[in-house]
C-alpha cells in the first residue's frame, strides 16, 4: 500500500467514517472547568470526586492567579465510598461552609466524577435538596464531568445542557451564540452580527450564569463550538432553531457562519457582504504567508477535542494541507453536516478510537504532523514524529476572522521549530 493513500476501510462512502470502539486516550470532562469558570464569573464548580480529580483540575488550570478560585473538589474519602448517607451529609456540610464563606456565588455547579458515579451518588437529588436549603441565595445545578461519560470538551456540553431547562421563556426574535469563547473573540463575532442588522444577539453562556438568556421559538442558535450536541438538543426542545452552518474557524468558516445568521434573519445579502468584506479580506491576506509554509504538508488528527473536523476543513481549504486521517471522538452528522460538505472528497474520517490500531495507521502513513492528546504526543516525539497538542487549540483564541492567521501560525510553528533545530545542527557540523 502506498503510504500516501489511506487504507481502503477508511475511504468514506458519503461520510461513513471508520467507527472504532476500543481503548481511548483523552482527558475527562472536568478539564472544561478550566475555561468555564473564567467565563461565568458568578459561578462556582464543586467537583464531587477523588484526589485524582482534584489534581487533574489543579494541574490543568496551572498556577491560580485569582485571590479566590472558583472551583474546588469535595474529596470523597474511603468512608464515603462505604456509605452513601455519609457522602450526602459530607457534601451538604461542604456546600454550607462554602456558601457561608463566599456570598458572591450565585450558581453552584455540582460536577460528578468517576468515583461519584461508581458509588451512585445522586447529584440530581443533591442539587434539588441544596437548592431548597439555600432558596433565593444560590441556584445549584449538576452535571457529569466523569471520564466514564465525557471527554474533555463534552464537560462544557454537559454544563450548558444542564442550564438550558432553567432559562426563562421568550418568543422574541434573537440570535443566540452558544459555546464559550474568549471575551475578545465573542465581542468581535457578536459585534459583526449586530452590524449586519440582527436585532438581538446574545452569548450563551454569558458572564453571569445567574442571568440566563430567555429562549423560545424566536431563538435561532449558532453553535460556536462543535462539541455541543446535548446543548443543541436541549435548545431545540425549548423551541429554538439550531442553524446549520460551518463553525467560525478560519476566514471561510467565519464568513459562512455569519452568512447563515444573516439568512436566518432575512438580512439583505449585500448588507452582510459589506459588513464582512473588510475583516474577511484582512483575514485572507494574513493567511497568505502561512499557506506558503503549510501547503502540501500531510496532517493526521487523533480524536480528542471534537474540533478536528472544522480544523481539518480549514487546513485543507485555506492552507492547502493534505488530510491523511481526521479522527473525531463522536460524529453528529446533523451538527457537522455543513462542515462535511466542505471537506475534500475522499477525506479519511474515523469516529471513536481504538488507539493501538490508530497508532499503527499513523506510523504507516508517516504524516508531517500529528495532532493528538498529551499522552500520545511524547511517545510520538520520541520516535521523531512531529506533534501538536490538541488541548492547546482548545485553550487558544482560534475562532473568527482576526484569529485565522494566529491559528495557522499555531500549526506552522511546529515546523519552524524543527527547521530551526535542523539549521542549528547543520551549522554545528
Ligand atoms: Fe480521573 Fe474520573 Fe476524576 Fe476525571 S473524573 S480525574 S477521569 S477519576
Amino acid at each position: 500500500m502506498n503510504a500516501q493513500t489511506p487504507p481502503e476501510s477508511l475511504q468514506p462512502v458519503r461520510w461513513m467514517p471508520l467507527r472504532e470502539r476500543g481503548q481511548h486516550e483523552v482527558f475527562c470532562g472536568l478539564t472544561s472547568i478550566v475555561w468555564l469558570h473564567r467565563k461565568m464569573q458568578d459561578a462556582f464548580f464543586l467537583v464531587v470526586g477523588s484526589r485524582t480529580c482534584a489534581h487533574l483540575i489543579q494541574s490543568a488550570a496551572g498556577v491560580m492567579i485569582f485571590a479566590e478560585p472558583r472551583f474546588a473538589t469535595a474529596i470523597m474519602e474511603e468512608r464515603d465510598l462505604a456509605g452513601l448517607a455519609d457522602a450526602n451529609e459530607e457534601l451538604d456540610r461542604v456546600v454550607q461552609t462554602l456558601l457561608a464563606r463566599r456570598p458572591d456565588i450565585k450558581t453552584l455547579f455540582l460536577v460528578g466524577s468517576c468515583p461519584s458515579e461508581v458509588i451512585k451518588l445522586d447529584l440530581s437529588r443533591a442539587s434539588e435538596r441544596l437548592t431548597l436549603a439555600h432558596q433565593g441565595r444560590v441556584r445549584v445545578v449538576h452535571y457529569s464531568g466523569s471520564g466514564i461519560e465525557t471527554t474533555f470538551t463534552q464537560g462544557e456540553d454537559a454544563c450548558l445542557a444542564a442550564l438550558v431547562p432553567l432559562a426563562p421563556s421568550s418568543d422574541q426574535d434573537q440570535l443566540l451564540v452558544a459555546g464559550s469563547l474568549p471575551d475578545l473573540v465573542e465581542d468581535q463575532l457578536l459585534g459583526l452580527a449586530r452590524e449586519m442588522g440582527i436585532p438581538l444577539v446574545q452569548a450563551f453562556p454569558g458572564h453571569r450564569a445567574e442571568n440566563l438568556p430567555a429562549i423560545g421559538p424566536g431563538t435561532r442558535v449558532l453553535l460556536a463550538q462543535p462539541f455541543l450536541n446535548d446543548t443543541a438538543r436541549a435548545l431545540t426542545a425549548r423551541g429554538a432553531d439550531v442553524l446549520v452552518a460551518p463553525f467560525p474557524i478560519g476566514a471561510e468558516g467565519t464568513r459562512r457562519w455569519l452568512e447563515a445568521a444573516g439568512q436566518a434573519f432575512h438580512i439583505d445579502a449585500r448588507r452582510t457582504q459589506s459588513v464582512l468584506a473588510a475583516p474577511l479580506a484582512r483575514a485572507e491576506r494574513a493567511l497568505e504567508p502561512w499557506r506558503a509554509r503549510l501547503m502540501g504538508k500531510r496532517i493526521f488528527f487523533f480524536p480528542d477535542s471534537q474540533l478536528e473536523i472544522p480544523l481539518a476543513r480549514f487546513l485543507a481549504r485555506e492552507l492547502h494541507m493534505e488530510l491523511v486521517e481526521v479522527g473525531t471522538p463522536y460524529l453528529n452528522h446533523q451538527v457537522m453536516s455543513a462542515e462535511l460538505d466542505l471537506l475534500p472528497a475522499g477525506t479519511a474520517l474515523s469516529e471513536g478510537q481504538d488507539v493501538e490500531h490508530q497508532i499503527d495507521r499513523c506510523e504507516q502513513a508517516r504524516p508531517d504532523l500529528v495532532v493528538c492528546g498529551l499522552g500520545l504526543a511524547n511517545p510520538f516525539e520520541a520516535k521523531g514524529q512531529l506533534t501538536k497538542w490538541s488541548i492547546e487549540l482548545v485553550f487558544s483564541p482560534i475562532h473568527g476572522f482576526e484569529q485565522a492567521a494566529d491559528l495557522a501560525a499555531l500549526f506552522a510553528r511546529s515546523f519552524l521549530r524543527t527547521d530551526r533545530i535542523g539549521s542549528f545542527q547543520e551549522g554545528a557540523h
